[in-house]
């Protein structure tokens, strides 16, 4: 038997417990209105992108909902309404992914990049003060900040808050990971949606989101302004959007701002629809799977689990452990691969941003100016978790990960 004969036969006998990092769950809701969608004729931006744009708004409780063809695009849309341009500063965290950052280079801004808390990965909110003050003294003119809920557990809302108000900035959130993800300010107090604190906030529909259409995103607020601002300039500017402009009378359009070609599709605003109305209960499984992570891994040696903060709904989207901090172990890199031998899929939220080789060059960024992300990098692990990982497949990603934990010991 040749080795790629051996290894199918090998991933054919894991088959039934083979464990992807991620896995949609589109039903036939999903694919019967995709079909319906395909023979009404009507493909692009119109009635279904209004209809799932209405049911988010609804869902989040906010007043508008712009769909665009990916969460970065309504970052980037989102800064532009609130005003960022060439010259102006822009404070985000260096432990995400690139998509948040970049927006802000788009716009002629300068990023300024802030180090992570180790409790939940999150802006560490006095580095972020400390940047933000240097920043302003230096004369630059700090604009907005982007949080970004890690894994969908929402950051430090209220020193977030606080900075914003100090010094005048205005909050975009990165709320890519928490479709749905809640906070309170206290124990008493009512549960409030991720989009209530930030000016605007915008989410990910991309294939691995904890909803899907393929890819979009939407961006939300209740600012009637900044909502129409996004919503001309994810068409090309134009005053109207394709579905006025073949479907009434209207025959005229203007330009009336610089442009883009951001807006979402009927296609994929089809397959949104139904999976928002499945967002709860998605919710409820990535929960149970967080909780039987946390029963299976407890009180395993050296392996931090993430937890749930205080006041805090979180969505769960992404689960990252921490195998054996600071001490003598295979590389994390040889976990995952002795792990994905055994058919288990994992990855790794992120590789901060000052590591990667443009942001590094491009802003001086130094290894030993973010000492949290830089050290809590090495051991990140993130484990698969969805609602349809069966508890088969959980049990087997927890004796996995035991086994070659256990045998990596130094
Ligand atoms: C996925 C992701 C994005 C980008 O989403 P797209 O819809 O793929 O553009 C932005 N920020 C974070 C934190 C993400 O994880």
């Amino acid at each position: 038997m040749d080795h790629r004969e051996e290894l199918k036969e090998n991933s054919d006998q894991l088959d039934y417990l083979a464990v992807p990092f991620q896995k949609p769950d589109l039903g036939d809701e999903e694919i019967a209105e995709v079909v319906a969608c395909l023979k009404s004729g009507w493909l692009t931006t119109g009635p279904r992108t209004a209809e799932f744009e209405e049911s988010f708004a609804g869902y989040i409780g906010v007043k508008h909902a712009v769909a665009m063809n990916s969460c970065t695009a309504a970052l980037h849309l989102g800064l532009k309404a609130l005003g960022v341009s060439a010259g102006d500063a822009v404070v985000v965290p260096t432990m995400t992914f690139a998509a948040t950052a970049e927006v802000v280079i788009h716009c002629g801004a300068k990023p300024l990049f802030v180090d992570c808390r180790e409790s939940d990965l999150n802006m560490d909110m006095d580095h972020a003060r400390k940047v933000t003050t240097a920043a302003r003294e230096a004369g630059t003119k700090v604009k907005t900040i982007i949080p970004m809920h890690y894994g969908g557990q929402i950051g430090d809302v209220e020193a977030t808050r606080a900075l914003a108000r100090e010094h005048g900035l205005t909050m975009l959130g990165d709320a890519a990971h928490c479709c749905p993800a809640y906070y309170r300010k206290e124990a008493d107090a009512p549960w409030q949606s991720v989009s209530s604190d930030a000016d605007i906030s915008c989410f990910s529909f991309y294939a691995n989101k904890s909803i899907t259409t393929g890819e979009g995103g939407m961006l939300v607020t209740n600012n009637a302004e900044w909502a129409e601002d996004a919503r001309v300039r994810r068409l090309h500017g134009i005053d109207m959007d394709a579905w006025d402009r073949f479907s009434g009378n209207r025959t005229g359009y203007s330009v009336m701002k610089l442009g883009y070609k951001y807006n979402l599709t009927d296609i994929a605003s089809a397959i949104g629809i139904h999976q928002l109305r499945k967002a709860d209960a998605f919710l409820q499984g990535r929960r149970r799977v967080a909780e039987s992570y946390a029963e299976l891994l407890g009180d395993v040696e050296d392996v931090i689990l993430p937890r749930e903060n205080p006041n805090r709904i979180h969505s769960w989207h992404v689960y990252p452990i921490r195998v054996r901090p600071g001490k003598g172990h295979r590389s994390r890199g040889e976990i995952q691969e002795k792990m994905r031998e055994r058919g288990i899929f994992t990855s790794v939220h992120w590789k901060p941003l000052h590591l990667h080789r443009y942001y590094a060059e491009e802003f001086g960024l130094k290894s030993s100016s973010f000492p949290e992300a830089t050290r809590l990098f090495d051991d990140l692990i993130s484990l698969p978790i969805y609602h349809l990982l069966t508890d088969a497949q959980i049990e087997h990603v927890c004796s996995v990960l035991k086994h070659t934990i256990g045998v990596s010991a130094k």
